[in-house]
């Protein structure tokens, strides 16, 4: 670490995390910059105690848990560690959204404390929940040890490229700036993706030179394809992708334009920071000293190595809890030690939404990302979307041009049906722009069948 980075680390971030309220990044992460190489062991006693607090808290000053205890015959005590939490029911957005705003809250935080916070959600459904400060912090605190395990340092120059710009840790434009300034950060905001946008920010991140270049995997992925294609890698020795599923091809598209081996996914959402890829690339670390993951499938655990629906619980969230909350994202989790020697249990797959995966006609899961090689192989396809309409029948919209022949129609036609089934009925629509969603994403895929599926077998919440 650089002296610049050493003076910002120790100056800058704590005067503006104190600047805007947030005291409490910096001793957190210093925390969690030592705890990551416990034991495993030492970490599960961590959470069992964080759990123990957790579960106290909400049974005095959170009507809907003290309720739902009670009602149960539940007391504090019955939860002493992780493998007791089977014992409270999962939830989702419905739920916490459903009980919003008071029944849900944790009474013992002032009003004025709490920050009203919510997530759009790609199905139309959304969630809202309330946050303070404090818990803030510690998601910043998690996200800034992932970009630590990246090879990030504060000072280093950094780019995003993100639908809005990240506003961290203030809410004062100065402060902002002086921040963006200070930390060396370059903001690309992302606009429609078009060939002389995707140019332009080409030749910014060429100039800028990054030391790391944070990213939706999309689009990431968009601009180091136009990069590819037109023979304009610029070297970035790390780039990290968020908020989508990256599929390998993806990957290796990102890493022959900017960084060989040198791309690292960060996990996160509704508020929370879950996971990140440290650089031995075998999958995602957790991060168990603030959240616990269960991997689910029909309600039921499932053990190590099987796939299975994602449910976190946040063990310092109390404003609303997030206790065996079930974010509808699918994964595998092993305990099993990485190369880095973190104690950190990984996720090692994460397929992103349930509705990123399909579902073939005897009723298995692929992943959709079977499919994103057969386009990025097609130089005549500028964009694609796919949606699963249901199980036999899937709409193909794609944005073409000059080159795209008949052979290439065969060819995607040929691949769908050998991965969901020759009985599928595939149309096939040329469209000249693939909408991305107020979010900002770019859905590759839908899988509306899945999400049919999925509401079917729901059992009813309490
Ligand atoms: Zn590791």
């Amino acid at each position: 670490m650089g002296l610049y980075n050493r003076l910002l680390r120790s100056a800058a971030l704590p005067v503006g995390a104190y600047a805007a309220g947030y005291r409490e990044v910096l001793p957190y992460l210093q925390g969690l910059e030592a705890s990551q190489w416990w034991t495993a062991e030492q970490l599960r006693d961590l959470q069992n105690r964080k759990l123990q607090r957790l579960i106290m808290h909400v049974y005095e000053h959170v009507p809907y848990y003290r309720e739902l205890m009670q009602a149960s015959g539940l007391r504090p005590a019955d939860i002493q560690t992780t493998d007791d939490l089977v014992k409270l029911p999962i939830v989702d957005k419905h739920v916490l959204t459903g009980n919003y705003p008071d029944h849900i809250r944790d009474q013992s935080i002032s009003q004025s404390e709490l920050i009203a916070a919510g997530s759009s959600g790609s199905t139309g459904e959304r969630l809202l929940y309330w946050t303070t400060k404090s818990q803030k912090a510690k998601k910043w605190a998690g996200l800034f040890r992932f970009w630590e395990m990246a090879g990030y340092h504060f000072g280093d120059r950094y780019a995003t490229f993100t639908v809005s710009a990240n506003r961290g840790l203030r809410n004062s434009p100065l402060l902002l700036r002086l921040e963006w300034g200070l930390l060396r950060h370059l903001w690309m905001p992302m606009i429609e993706i078009t060939d002389a946008n995707l140019e332009t920010y080409a030749r910014k991140l060429d100039a800028f030179r990054p030391v790391m270049l944070r990213s939706y995997a999309s689009t990431a992925y968009y601009l180091a394809l136009w990069m590819v294609r037109h023979g304009a890698n610029v070297p970035i020795p790390a780039v990290i992708t968020t908020g989508e599923t990256l599929s390998p091809y993806m990957r290796e598209v990102i890493e022959q334009a900017f960084a060989p081996g040198r791309v690292f996914v960060e996990y996160g959402g509704d508020g929370m920071q879950f996971a990140g890829e440290c650089d031995h690339h075998q999958g995602y670390h957790l991060n168990a000293e603030t959240s616990f993951l269960e991997v689910v499938r029909d309600g039921q655990r499932v053990p190590d190595g099987e796939l299975g629906e994602l449910v976190f619980t946040n063990l310092e969230a109390t404003a609303v809890p997030f206790i065996r909350y079930n974010i509808h994202d699918v994964g595998i989790l092993t305990h099993e030690p990485c190369g880095c020697g973190r104690g950190l249990p990984r996720l090692t797959h994460l397929e992103g939404r349930l509705t990123d995966l399909f579902v073939t006609q005897d009723g298995h899961w692929i992943s959709v990302h079977h499919f994103t090689g057969l386009f990025g192989h097609m130089p005549s396809v500028n964009a694609f979307q796919v949606i699963q309409r249901q199980s036999d029948d899937v709409l193909i919209k794609l944005v073409v041009n000059d080159a795209f022949t008949d052979e290439d129609r065969q060819m995607i036609l040929e691949t769908f049906h050998r991965y969901l089934g020759s009985g599928t009925r595939l149309e096939l629509e040329f469209v000249d722009d693939i909408p991305t969603t107020p979010s900002g994403k770019r859905r590759f895929f839908i899988s509306q069948a899945i999400e049919h599926e999925r509401q079917a077998g729901q059992p009813e919440q309490p």
